[in-house]
């Protein structure tokens, strides 16, 4: 008996769109997924989408910044059975949210002469709005683990990535250990995943896929600290991807 096509949505809120061309990078592993998926919503490949449609699945990329994104995501989950979350803008807002830990109204007048007409919201992710079903962390996202939930999603399976450090997958592909060079790397408080691609190229992690549960976090920073980094430049590096508040709810 012929199954019935899932309706899929591929949505981008405020992004750069990296994680949706992730997918696209699929090439014909995504071309496959037609003979389940039926695509109702995929601005990539569809210019104009007129309403937001019913759909069993919905990705969604990218945070909430307009007041537009907010009305879609909200519409986005009431259509939707399953909701996730794809990459850090979506899970937990993405590099632009580094403005929410400064003087929002003080950086605006920087970059616009006419900053009092512009609205200047603070970023949120999705789960500051709605309930999200599952996530699929980094920036961008591993397309293979992408392409690992959609399958367990068809099988009707639990799709869970292995909790493990970015230290487990860096040290066994070899890579040498800029932490021991003095470098401020959060690979050991960060959720592995990403195959350890920042420290191929020797740079330290900075946090993009969010913390692993149980990290150490406390000991890992008392480590940078006692290594010689202070407080306001390890700030900075966990503000890249959002990762400051989730510590100081954690550690505070
Ligand atoms: S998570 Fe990174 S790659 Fe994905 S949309 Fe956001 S900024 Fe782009
Ligand atoms: S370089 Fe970073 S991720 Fe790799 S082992 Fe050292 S601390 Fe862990
Ligand atoms: S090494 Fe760290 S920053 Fe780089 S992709 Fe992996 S989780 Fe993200």
């Amino acid at each position: 008996m012929k199954r019935k096509k899932l309706k899929v949505g591929i949505v981008g809120l405020t992004s750069c769109e990296g994680c949706q061309f992730s997918i696209m990078d699929l090439g014909n592993r995504f071309i496959d997924l037609l003979e389940y998926f039926e695509i109702v919503e995929f601005r990539l490949m569809e210019e104009k989408v007129f309403k937001t449609p019913e759909m069993d699945i919905c990705f969604v990329e990218g945070s909430v910044v307009t007041k537009s994104n907010k009305k879609k995501v909200k519409e986005i989950r009431e259509k939707s059975k399953v909701l996730v979350a794809l990459g850090n803008c979506a899970s937990m807002g993405g590099i632009h949210q580094i403005k929410n830990y400064h003087e929002p109204k003080k950086l605006i007048k920087n970059i616009y002469s006419n900053s009092d007409k512009i609205d200047n919201p603070n970023i949120l992710n999705l789960g500051d709005i709605i309930k999200v079903d599952y996530t699929i962390p980094g920036c961008p996202i591993n397309n293979l683990e992408f392409l690992k939930l959609v399958y367990t999603l068809i099988r009707e399976i639990d799709f869970k990535i292995p909790n493990k450090p970015v230290c487990h997958e860096c040290q066994s592909r070899g890579y040498r250990c800029v932490l021991m060079d003095g470098e401020p790397c959060l690979g050991p408080i960060v959720l592995g995943g990403c195959k350890a691609i920042c420290l191929k190229s020797e740079m330290a992690c900075q946090g993009c896929r969010g913390l692993f549960k149980g990290a150490q976090i406390k000991n890992h920073l008392d480590h940078l600290k006692k290594i010689g980094h202070k407080k306001e430049e390890l700030d900075h590096v966990l503000e890249i991807y959002g990762l400051r508040d989730n510590i100081e709810s954690i550690i505070n």
